[in-house]
């Protein structure tokens, strides 16, 4: 197996490596959901039917210092539970929050390195090289998981 396909099964193997491209600024994955079903998260109910899919935008932890995205391609899928209110939902990975477009780890890493620093070094050292965040993003994360 390639290296950089590699990298992106240790992040989850929920999801296919399909490409990458490297560039000087930055590094860019696509990749495909494997996920043959999802859980509704209004109901529970575990559905089978993939409805549609989209593209998602995920930043991950640098490799080779560069910038790293995700594109994913993820789907959506139709809740299979009549009384449900919900018609269909987006699937849930577990390297990522629901509608988050940055991976956990990657959130971890920016904590640290808030938590280190300050919030506002975070910010200005994620933009440079990591992903673009402001400082109230960076601190919505520190309210999150307060420093044990
Ligand atoms: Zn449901």
């Amino acid at each position: 197996m390639e290296a950089m396909e590699e990298l992106l099964n240790d992040l989850c193997s929920d999801i296919e490596y399909a490409s990458h491209e490297i560039k000087s600024e930055s590094v860019t994955f696509y990749a495909v959901s494997k996920q043959q079903q999802a859980e509704c998260p209004d109901c529970g109910q575990i559905s089978a039917k993939a409805d549609s899919s989209y593209e998602r935008v995920i930043y991950d932890l640098p490799i080779m210092g560069k910038r790293t995205i995700i594109v994913l391609r993820a789907q959506t899928f139709k809740c299979a539970n009549e009384a449900c209110r919900r018609k269909s939902f987006s699937e849930r990975f577990s390297f990522l929050e629901p509608h988050s477009r940055r991976t956990k780890r990657l959130n971890s890493h920016l904590l640290e390195i808030a938590v280190e620093t300050s919030a506002i070094k975070a910010s200005s050292a994620a933009k440079n090289s990591i992903a673009p965040i402001g400082r109230t993003a960076i601190g919505r994360l520190i309210k999150k998981n307060p420093p044990s």
